[in-house]
């Protein structure tokens, strides 16, 4: 079988569509004008594209958005200073600070310093916590949107057999908590699991979440399984040039029922559902019920 490609470019345009009515909406009844803010410490490349596609689709959107670049020898103390502005400021509903961080800046600070309300990427322990006790708060961007993109591709997902690989607090470990919710079986793999391709094998749901380009084998894939490919690895595609690839070989294409591709795949949803989370949180401090269908 071929898989159907996930579309995630066309889901993630039809979320940003969403987001930017939301955003209309909340302007046009209560005066309010989302704000998104990124701290990007340092000058690392693959970050500063991400933080520049994120400040343009926010602007797209219709929101407010901030960026705040931090030179790389920047203190700790600077950057949790950057942090407690953002908080303060009452113009920022939602910020985020690009990882990773320089070496002398402890990431697990960062996230403590971050105002949970404000914490559109879902890494405080409050928004971890209220994610593990199956309520609502802020959600982690990226397994958000693999999550969505499963839903969109498989139904419902209850009963399912998953298996996430990779168990970071970013991606592997929300992903697992919100398949549980799901009502999913889920297996979470690492770096330590015996027999990863037999474990994968077992999977109606696979989620490769590692950074290893093409680590997933077209033979470890059950046949008709959903497969969402989180990965983005940068390999030389000759001539001096690079390309993005997953960390699913596309070969697993002839065997899944459906399959995101890397790049067009998740990446796109994690911008959109970035954006629907800094909406969310202005919502949540203006007490006001989250936009229907976001
Ligand atoms: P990470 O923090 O480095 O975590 C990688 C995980 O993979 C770890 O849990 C690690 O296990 C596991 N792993 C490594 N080697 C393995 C092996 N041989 N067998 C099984 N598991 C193995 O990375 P991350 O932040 O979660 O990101 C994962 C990938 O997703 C990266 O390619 C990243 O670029 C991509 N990503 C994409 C988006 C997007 O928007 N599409 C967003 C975020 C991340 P241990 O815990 O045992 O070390």
């Amino acid at each position: 079988m071929t898989a159907t490609l996930i579309d995630g470019k066309a889901e993630a345009a039809k979320l940003r569509a969403k987001v930017k009515d939301a955003a209309a909406a909340l302007k046009a009844a209560h005066g309010l004008t989302v704000g998104l803010g990124v701290v990007l410490v340092g000058e690392d490349p693959a970050s500063q594209v991400y933080v520049r596609n994120k400040g343009i689709a926010a602007r797209e959107a219709g929101l407010h958005a901030v960026e705040r670049v931090l030179p790389a020898t920047s203190s700790e103390a600077e950057v949790l200073a950057a942090v407690g502005e953002m908080n303060a400021d009452p113009a920022i509903h939602g910020f985020l600070v690009q990882f990773p961080v320089p070496d002398q800046v402890r990431q697990t600070a960062v996230i403590d310093a971050i105002d949970p309300a404000k914490d559109v990427d879902g890494l405080t322990p409050h928004n971890a916590g209220l994610l593990v006790s199956g309520r609502q708060g802020l959600v982690p961007c990226t397994p958000w949107g693999s999550l969505l993109l499963a839903r969109g591709a498989r139904g419902d997902l209850s009963g399912l057999n998953a298996v996430v690989i990779g168990r970071s607090i970013l991606v592997g470990k929300p992903m697992a908590q919100l398949l549980i919710n799901d009502s999913c079986t889920v297996t979470v793999a690492h770096s330590k699991t015996r027999d990863l391709p037999d474990l994968c094998r077992t999977a109606d749901v696979l989620v490769a979440a590692i950074g290893r380009a093409g680590f997933v084998k077209a033979d470890w894939v059950k046949p008709g399984a959903t497969v969402i490919d989180v990965g983005i690895n940068r390999i030389d595609a000759g001539n001096g040039k690079s390309r993005l690839v997953g960390d699913v070989e596309p070969a697993a294409m002839e065997v899944a029922g459906a399959m995101t591709p890397v790049p067009g795949g998740v990446g796109p949803m994690t911008i959109a559902c970035l954006l629907r989370n800094a909406v969310v949180a202005a919502c949540h401090q203006n007490n006001l019920p989250e936009p229907a269908g976001l």
